[in-house]
C-alpha cells in the first residue's frame, strides 16, 4: 500500500525528521487559508500516487494566499499520468540550496535493508542509477542491530555533505530508518532532502510504500488506505480474499494457488501469449469467490479469452465449475474460455461445464496453446 507523500511526511515528523510547516486541502477556499496561516511563500503540492509530478506541473509555488487558491484550483483540476488530483499540500516553501536523496528499503539479495543516499536529489535515482551509478551510495543494515551511527557518517561523507550537517543528517536517517521498520514497510523516501539557504536540513518530499502483509499489526497505518486513488478492481478483489494484480497483456488468468498462477502466465508466455492479470483465487474457494473473480477479469477492456487453470486439491472443481456458471449468467460476454480442472471432483466439473460454451484442455501447455488459438481466430 503507498502512501501520499503527507502522510508519509507526517509518519517521518514522528520519527524526529525535519519536514515543512503544512497541512492538506480538498478545495481552493482551504488551500487559501493554509497558505493564510502560513504566512509568505508557499508551494502547493498535487497528491496523486505517482512519482514525477513536479515535472507535470503538480508542484506549484505561490506568493500570496491568493495565488496559493488559483494554484489549488488549476491542480485541483488536473490529472497526472492518468489519476485525477483530488488533494493538495500546502507547505511552507523552502529557498533550497541543494537536493539529496534518501531511503530505505529491501535488499532481498541481501536478505537485508539497505539505505541508499545521493547528492542528486529531486530526481527519479533509478534515472541516477542508469546515468551516473557511481554517485549512489548504500549500506547494509543488520536488521539486528539497526542503522549505526558510523553507517549514517559514511553515507554523508559519500555525498559531500558539509560537516556541520552531519549530525542533522545523521538524526535523520535513523529516524527514517526507524519510520521504515516500526511501520513495517517496503519502501521510505526523502527525495529531495534538502539543505536550505539558511542551511537547515529539511524533507521536501516523502514516500512510503507498506508491506500489505503487515498491516494487520498496523490499523492506524490501515486506515490511511486512500481508496479513491487505488485501482478499484484491486480493492474488489482484496474484500473478496482474492490477490489480483493488474497486467497489461490480453488473456485473463484464474487460478487457484499463487505459485500455480506464477507459473500458469509463464506457460503463456512460453507460447507467446501475454498475460493480462495475476488472478489467486485461494484454496477451498466458492463458487462466489469464482464468479467474483470472473467478473473483475472480464471488467477489464483488454481481455480478449481468460485462462482457467484449476489443480483441485482442497479446491474442488465441480464448485468452481458452479462459480465460472454462476458468472456467466450475470455478465454478458463473448470472450473465449478455455478451462483445465484437474484434481478433486474434476469429472463433475467438467459435467457442469459441458453446457457452457467452453474450451476444455488437458494440460497446462494445452490450455495456453489453445488460448491463445482462440485469440488468433476470434
Ligand atoms: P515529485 O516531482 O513528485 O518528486 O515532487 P517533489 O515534492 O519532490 O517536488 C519536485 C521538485 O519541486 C523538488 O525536487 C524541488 O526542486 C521542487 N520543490 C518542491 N518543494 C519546493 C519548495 O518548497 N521550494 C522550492 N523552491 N522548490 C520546491
Ligand atoms: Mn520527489
Amino acid at each position: 500500500m503507498k502512501l501520499h507523500e503527507y502522510q508519509s511526511k507526517q509518519i517521518f515528523a514522528e520519527y524526529g525528521v525535519p519536514i515543512p510547516k503544512g497541512r492538506v486541502a480538498t478545495t481552493a477556499d482551504e488551500a487559501r487559508a493554509i497558505a493564510e496561516e502560513l504566512g509568505g511563500r508557499v508551494v502547493v503540492k498535487s497528491q496523486v500516487l505517482v512519482g514525477g509530478r513536479g515535472k507535470a506541473g503538480g508542484i506549484r509555488l505561490a506568493d500570496s494566499p491568493e495565488e496559493a487558491g488559483s494554484l489549488a484550483t488549476e491542480i485541483l483540476g488536473m490529472q497526472i499520468k492518468g489519476l485525477p488530483v483530488r488533494k493538495v499540500l500546502v507547505d511552507e516553501a523552502a529557498s533550497i540550496a541543494t537536493e539529496i536523496y534518501l531511503g530505505v528499503t529491501n535488499d532481498r539479495a541481501a536478505r537485508c535493508p539497505v539505505m541508499i543516499a545521493s547528492a542528486e536529489g529531486g530526481v527519479e535515482i533509478e534515472e541516477v542509477a542508469r546515468t551516473d551509478p557511481e554517485k549512489i551510495h548504500r549500506v547494509w543494515i543488520d536488521p539486528l542491530l539497526g542503522l549505526r551511527e558510523y553507517q549514517a557518517r559514511y553515507l554523508a561523507s559519500s555525498i559531500e555533505l558539509a560537516r556541520e550537517h552531519w549530525r542533522t543528517f545523521i538524526q535523520i536517517a535513523s529516524g527514517l530508518y526507524q519510520a521504515y521498520v516500526s511501520s513495517d514497510a517496503t519502501l521510505a523516501e526523502i527525495n529531495p532532502l534538502v539543505v536550505t539557504e539558511d542551511d537547515r536540513l529539511l524533507a521536501l518530499d516523502g514516500k512510503m510504500v507498506l508491506d500489505d502483509n503487515g498491516l494487520f499489526r498496523h490499523p492506524d497505518l490501515a486506515e490511511m488506505r486512500d481508496l479513491d486513488e487505488e485501482e478499484p478492481a484491486e480493492g474488489e478483489a482484496r474484500k473478496y480474499g482474492l490477490s489480483y494484480v493488474r497486467l497489461d497483456g490480453n488473456i485473463g488468468c484464474m487460478v487457484n494457488g499463487a505459485g500455480l498462477a506464477m507459473a500458469t502466465m509463464d506457460v503463456i508466455k512460453f507460447f507467446g501469449g501475454a498475460p493480462a492479470n495475476f488472478l489467486d483465487i485461494g484454496g477451498g474457494a466458492t463458487a462466489e469467490k469464482v464468479a467474483v473473480a470472473l467478473e473483475i477479469i472480464l471488467k477489464d477492456a483488454h481481455v480478449e479469452a481468460v485462462l482457467f487453470n484449476i489443480f483441485g486439491g482442497i479446491t474442488r472443481c465441480d464448485e468452481v465449475a458452479r462459480g465460472i456458471l454462476a458468472a456467466l449468467e450475470q455478465v454478458d460476454t463473448n470472450v473465449p474460455m478455455v478451462v483445465r480442472l484437474v484434481g478433486t471432483n474434476e469429472e463433475a466439473g467438467r459435467r457442469l461445464l459441458a453446457k457452457a460454451e467452453m474450451i476444455t484442455a488437458t494440460s497446462l501447455a494445452d490450455a495456453a496453446k489453445k488460448t491463445i488459438a482462440a485469440i488468433k481466430e476470434a
